[in-house]
């Protein structure tokens, strides 16, 4: 088991900083890689990283849902999608993202389709690399 970031993150970064294994990476180049990806085989499940996300975007791979249901204004970050998102991350630092949708109140999203890119980044993807230096 592990946990999953989805495509409700935005870069912000929060998580990062208390993952005690530092498996959480940011997925590079952002337009193929828009999230941070928690890397499955090295992830202990601690659950730390959950309350640091202000989007909500991590859960338990278990937990994923099949019907997030939109509070509306968010965004999911997919390859795609053609929206801009401008915001900028816990350290003040820039974060733009060309491939966001915003979505609407009471829409529904499968969120289940973002699990396998966690596993892809770290095995198809550069997170091998990233890892590994
Ligand atoms: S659950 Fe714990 S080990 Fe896994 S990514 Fe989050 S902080 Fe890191
Ligand atoms: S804290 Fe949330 S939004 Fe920020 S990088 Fe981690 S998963 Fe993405």
């Amino acid at each position: 088991m592990t946990y999953i970031i989805t495509a409700l993150c935005l870069r912000d970064s929060s998580c990062v900083e208390v993952c005690p294994v530092e498996c959480i990476i940011p997925g590079k180049p952002g337009d193929e890689w828009p999230w941070f990806y928690i890397d499955p085989d090295t992830c202990i499940d601690c659950g730390a990283c959950v309350p640091e996300c202000p989007y909500e975007a991590i859960f338990e791979e278990d937990e994923v849902p099949a019907d997030y249901t939109a509070k509306g204004g968010e965004y999911i970050a997919r390859i795609g999608l053609e929206g801009h998102y401008e915001g900028e991350n816990d350290q003040g630092e820039p974060v733009l993202l060309e491939c966001t949708r915003q979505l609407e109140a009471g829409e529904t999203v499968d969120l289940t389709d973002d699990i396998q890119p966690n596993y892809d980044y770290f095995t198809d993807g550069p997170g091998y690399d990233a890892l590994d230096s």
